[in-house]
């Protein structure tokens, strides 16, 4: 087996914010086939320690960025983990990356440049006698890596995940010398951003090779529509740039076995699975779409216009279960919508069994997302037969056949999907879902259709691999 350490501020089962855990934590599992042992280095949060349980310390460093760190070996929630104890940096409530009162933590460059610093380490002085060949690096948490390893002169291979371009992981330009960057290396060509030291642009440039997870994103991410202010660095990556799209964990996403959807039954079962999914929301029985949000709730996810668009369904007998959290201005608008509604229900809150309970008893599933790299919902939808209706961007576009004339000839269709996005054009999908779910033939078509989409890791485990032997051989 090859080795590679996967470095990344989150992991399911463990500790998860959003769809990076999903991928981080399925990765290992998807690699051991394709000849690649994955090691995961994560942070050592509460939650993740106390998962680990007693473990040696296979490294230490005694002035981890204020404070002593210790690499810990061991497993948990099935994957093979390097876990960094660092009790002034991760030993706190809140979220990996929030305090309890949904401010970034102050020191959250601090606490990921210690990430990458111990990452750098492993791959320069191994641990316990084991080495990785490939460092893949997740998003801005882990983006100072191939700094760290350049300053110590080691030419591991490094492949950048670009999960979310949104998140820059940004530090005002006075830390250099406490995040131990070195300063010629701020510069425009370099991990400086508009006067900011940004993790996310070292990653960028110094990591031998990119990824995203799915090729429409990866196309997007050179426009200056969706590159966020850095477009023309990817631009001048581009050769190096591959979008290799998300899987889900089949076994933990199965319909026909889904122990975490309990008591409700297999997808054979989702007339029953709805009739409780509208009793669990306190939602009246009736004819139209059952339809489910399951998001964070943030712009980025177009619920802002879905809250102006659903009058088209819920007028035509449709009715919407949203479940979600984020920020508190969505959260309260759509829980006023739901005040009175008999349509429309609301749970502010994350809720793993629920979300599961919610595919399994849908007929929809709603994604108008402004911009979405890969996108996790629309592919428990198709496996569970629970239609997406998409926004026609990132990895929605990339994985929902949508039912126009000729799809629905073809009889290839899988859901909808929604372009511009606009509050009139998701209306009209609303509505066109409504007229589509009427036609009990087509509908049936479409949902056998879309469980048979692929969405497991078959055809990405292998270009991942080809991925990490590139780097390998560019190194
Ligand atoms: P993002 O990573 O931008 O949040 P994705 O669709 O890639 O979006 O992944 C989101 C993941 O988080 C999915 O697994 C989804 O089911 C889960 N999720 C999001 N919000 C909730 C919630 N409130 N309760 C349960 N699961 C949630």
């Amino acid at each position: 087996m090859r080795a590679a350490l996967a470095v990344a501020s989150e992991c399911a089962p463990l500790v998860k914010t959003g769809g990076l855990a999903d991928v981080v934590g399925a990765l290992p599992a998807a690699l051991a086939p394709e000849g690649w042992q994955l090691r995961v280095l994560l942070p050592g949060y509460r939650q993740v320690l106390s998962a680990l349980g007693p473990a040696p310390a296979v490294m230490a460093q005694a002035d981890l960025f204020g404070g002593p760190g210790r690499v810990l070996a061991g497993q948990a929630g099935g994957l093979d983990l390097l876990v960094l104890e660092a009790p002034h940096l991760f030993d706190r409530a809140g979220t990996p990356y929030l305090d309890l009162s949904g401010h970034d933590w102050p020191d959250n460059p601090e606490r990921f440049a210690a990430l990458s610093w111990m990452a750098a380490r492993i791959a320069t002085e191994g641990v316990g006698g084991w080495r990785p060949e490939v460092l893949h690096l997740h998003d801005w948490q882990a983006g100072l890596t191939p700094v760290y390893l350049r300053a110590r002169g080691n030419g591991v291979a490094t492949v950048l995940t670009i999960h979310n371009i949104a998140f820059h992981g940004l530090a005002p330009a006075d830390r250099l010398w406490r995040l131990r960057l070195p300063p010629e290396g701020f510069t425009p060509e370099g991990f400086e951003y508009y006067g900011h030291i940004s993790a996310l642009k070292a990653g960028l440039v110094f990591s031998t090779r990119l990824s995203t997870v799915s090729p429409t994103y990866a196309r997007e991410l050179m426009t200056p529509e969706y590159g966020m202010g850095l477009d023309g660095v990817i631009r001048s990556r581009a050769r190096d740039l591959v979008g290799i799209l998300n899987g889900i964990d089949t076994a933990v996403w199965d319909p026909a076995a889904d122990s975490l959807a309990s008591p409700y039954r297999s997808p054979a079962g989702k007339a029953a699975n709805r009739a409780r999914l509208l009793a669990e929301f306190g939602l009246g029985p009736g004819e139209g779409p059952v339809c489910i949000v399951v998001a964070r709730l943030s712009g980025q996810k177009g619920l802002d216009l879905l809250l102006q668009a659903v009058p088209a369904l819920t007028d035509r007998g449709g009715r919407l279960a949203l479940l979600g959290s984020g920020d508190r201005a969505l959260e309260n608008a759509w829980l006023r919508a739901a005040e009175g509604a008999d349509r429309i229900a609301v749970r502010i809150g994350y809720d793993e069994a629920l979300a599961h309970r919610m595919f399994a008893g849908a007929d929809a599933v709603l994604v108008p997302s402004r911009f979405e790299p890969c996108g996790l919902t629309q592919l428990y939808g198709l496996r569970y037969g629970a239609i997406p209706v998409v926004a026609l961007t990132g990895g929605l576009a990339d994985t929902v056949i949508a039912a126009n004339d000729a799809a629905l000839k073809a009889g290839v269709a899988t859901g909808l999907q929604v372009w511009p996005l606009t509050v009139e054009a998701l209306a009209a999908a609303l509505v066109r879902l409504c007229e589509l779910h009427a036609d009990r033939h087509a509908w049936a078509r479409m949902q056998r259709n879309a469980m048979r989409h692929p969405v497991g890791w078959a055809a990405s485990a292998p270009a991942y691999a080809r991925l990490y032997e590139g780097a390998v051989a560019a190194a």
